[in-house]
């Protein structure tokens, strides 16, 4: 009898079934559906062996029985195809869907069956050759190719969808049972269908649901590939659960390898494990990552947690656990680890071991996220713009200078304020590229246009902290002035106090060398919130700009104007000029000029302007009509 090739096929799946049935596995969807392929293939060789014995004891078997063994097997072969297509499309939909998708097929295969099982087979034997023939055999091939095309073209109308090593292990396995199917139909003694069909799916165990690949190689537990798997589908299938993720905080990449650590995490993730109450996963960044659906399930895993591990005598204080209490509004596991590692990240190394990450927090870092993308998108289809606001000199009567303000143009031609995207952009470090770009077009602004004839002496540039402190700060801003051929004398800095400074040294620094060179400074927002004093006294400032909320204080609040009017006496004898912001009406404006203030910056004189209606305004005022129209009724 010719089965030996079946039989090889039969092992191949039946040791495929032990290993998958015995390992540690994850209860998802495409896992299950692979788990019936197994039986479903097994069962087809068995009837693809079976159907031979029949065949080759038609004598003394009743006929009924032969041909139902034939046709049976003829059926496996679509059931098998069917199962391939529901495996392929496993990850594209959500758990509700796939029910629906499962009877739809259910009820095509169905037909398919029926078809075979009410058309004519007939059978051939001839000593090694055997085989069956006749409508049913023509429909099976026809089904099962129709099949098979199915599986190939959704494997290119979900490509979005379908993970690329999924698409490619599928197409691999189908093309492997074509080749022996297509073996087969030329010479009907080499019955190699079926050995193809266990080929194929050795193929698609080894490159995708081999347990193994989900195991950490170094502890018992889940790895990052299970993780994203599950959570992927967890997500996609909308349904509630719990993560925390446990970090050792010294488990850096300097210390992967310490021994130490490797004893703690082992020791922690056995203690997970016995507890049953989470699935527990490894991430290459030496995190434990535990999942759950039940939350005071999480919330007893973490008490007992911290009560066993982080009493000072353990002396394994050193962790920090981030709890997202609820994963809803999250699309993808990509998102969850930018999500962990941004939170992580956030907090300093003195705060807490502890970070509860709520809904509100979620949606929070998601819409910075989509800033980051909208600023990342901005930045590399020039969307940034600088709009200038007209610097008012009251010495001289007419427009000196101007502050250049950034503007990101969204798609739709609206504009984003920088109040939206200028604290992320220095959380994300998208602030030198910002920066630059400014400088840049300020530089071209006033070497390409009539500013400088039209009086303008200088602009004023916004400098974030994080680009101030930076090492390469003065090769940068000498390399796009010297591009532009523009004097650093025509540019003044804006620096603003923040609890963003790491190192003042290095700002200092850096102030020091760019002034050497012609650049001048400004101390943005003087009196907004709580002003340092030192700030002045240390840095080299040549300019002090009086915030908008201080202007303001200065007509409502008495102590206000005394302060203003030190500040205005304390300016002289450091020999810095003011800058007064925020003037909005012809009083506050009258209020100043009678302090002495240098110059005046406010939507009285104009708002920020787009670069060709600054110029129309300057040569407007400075040139034609003089500035008289600031004190006109
Ligand atoms: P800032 O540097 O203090 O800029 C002054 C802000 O006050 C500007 O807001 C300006 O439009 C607004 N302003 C001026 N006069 C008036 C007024 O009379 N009334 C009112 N209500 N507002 C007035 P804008 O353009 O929205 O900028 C906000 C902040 O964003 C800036 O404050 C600055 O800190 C930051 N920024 C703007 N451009 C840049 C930039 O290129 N780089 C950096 N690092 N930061 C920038
Ligand atoms: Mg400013
Ligand atoms: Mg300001």
């Amino acid at each position: 009898m010719n089965i030996s090739v079946q039989i090889c096929g039969l092992m191949n799946i039946l040791v495929l079934l032990i290993f998958y049935s015995g390992a540690k596995q994850l209860n998802l969807y495409k896992r299950r559906v692979f788990y019936y392929i197994l039986l479903i293939s097994a069962a087809n060789l068995c009837f693809d062996i079976g159907s031979v014995v029949a065949i080759h004891y038609q004598n003394t078997l009743s006929s009924w029985i032969v041909m139902l063994i034939c046709r049976l097997y003829l059926c496996m072969i679509i059931i098998e195809s069917i199962a391939a297509i529901i495996y392929t499309i496993a990850d594209v939909f959500p758990k509700h869907i796939h029910k629906t998708i499962a009877g739809a097929f259910a009820v095509v295969c169905m037909s398919e069956c029926i078809a075979i099982f009410y058309n004519p087979l007939h059978i051939f034997a001839n000593g090694r050759e055997v085989y069956t023939y006749g409508q049913s055999v023509n429909i099976m091939y026809i089904c099962t190719a129709v099949n098979i095309s199915i599986i190939w073209i959704s494997s290119f109308v979900f490509g979005e969808k379908v993970r690329q090593r999924r698409k490619q292990a599928v197409r691999l396995w189908m093309l492997i049972w074509l080749f022996g199917m297509g073996i087969q139909t030329y010479d009907h003694s080499l019955i190699v269908g079926g050995f193809a069909t266990s080929l194929g799916i050795m193929v698609v165990f080894f490159m995708l649901e081999n347990p193994e690949g989900y195991m950490d190689n170094q502890y018992d537990c889940l790895n990052n590939v299970a993780l994203s798997e599950f959570v992927d589908e967890l997500i996609q299938n909308d349904e509630f659960f719990v993560l925390c993720s446990i970090s050792l905080d010294n488990a850096s990449h300097r210390q992967r390898n310490n021994e130490k650590e490797e004893k703690r995490i082992a020791k922690y993730i056995e203690y997970f494990s016995k507890m049953k109450k989470a699935h527990v996963f490894k991430t290459p960044d030496n995190s434990i990552v535990l999942v759950s659906d039940n939350t005071p399930d999480m919330k007893y895993l973490m008490n007992e947690f911290l009560d066993e591990f982080s009493s000072p005598v353990s002396g394994s204080q050193d962790h920090c656990i981030i709890w997202v209490e609820n994963c809803y509004g999250i699309t993808s596991f990509v998102e969850f680890k930018k999500l962990v590692r941004f939170f992580r990240n956030k907090r300093r190394i003195d705060e807490t071991q502890f970070i509860h990450i709520t809904r509100e927090m979620v949606e929070d870092y998601q819409s910075q996220d989509k800033i980051k993308k909208e600023i990342k998108s901005a930045l590399k289809e020039d969307r940034v713009e600088v709009f200038l606001q007209p610097i008012y000199n009251t010495e001289e009567k007419r427009y000196t200078s101007a502050e250049a303000l950034v503007r990101i143009r969204n798609t739709d031609g609206s504009l984003m304020p920088p109040g939206l995207f200028i604290p992320v952009a220095e959380a994300t470090g998208q602030i030198n590229a910002i920066g630059r770009r400014v400088l840049e077009k300020t530089c071209d602004f006033l070497a390409n246009s009539d500013a400088i004839a039209l009086g303008i002496e200088y602009i004023e540039v916004n400098l974030s902290v994080v680009q101030a402190e930076k090492l390469a700060l003065f090769d940068d801003i000498m390399n796009t002035v010297r591009y532009f051929k523009v004097s650093p004398k025509r540019i003044n800095l804006e620096i603003t106090e923040s609890a963003l400074i790491h190192s003042k040294e290095a700002i200092i620094d850096n102030m020091n060398k760019l002034r050497k060179v012609g650049f001048t400074f400004a101390l943005d927002d003087f009196g907004k919130g709580e002003s340092n004093l030192m700030y002045l006294v240390e840095m080299p400032f040549d300019i002090l700009k009086l915030d908008m909320d201080m202007t303001k204080a200065f007509h409502v609040n008495r102590k206000a104007k005394s302060a203003v009017k030190t500040v205005r006496y304390m300016a002289k004898e450091m020999n810095l000029k003011i800058v007064a912001e925020g003037i909005e009406t012809r009083d506050e404006l009258f209020a100043f000029l009678k302090y002495d203030i240098e110059y005046i910056q406010g939507y009285y004189f104009s708002k920020p302007l787009p670069m060709p209606e600054f110029i129309d305004f300057v040569r407007k005022y400075n040139e034609e009509h003089g500035i008289r129209h600031c004190f006109d009724e």
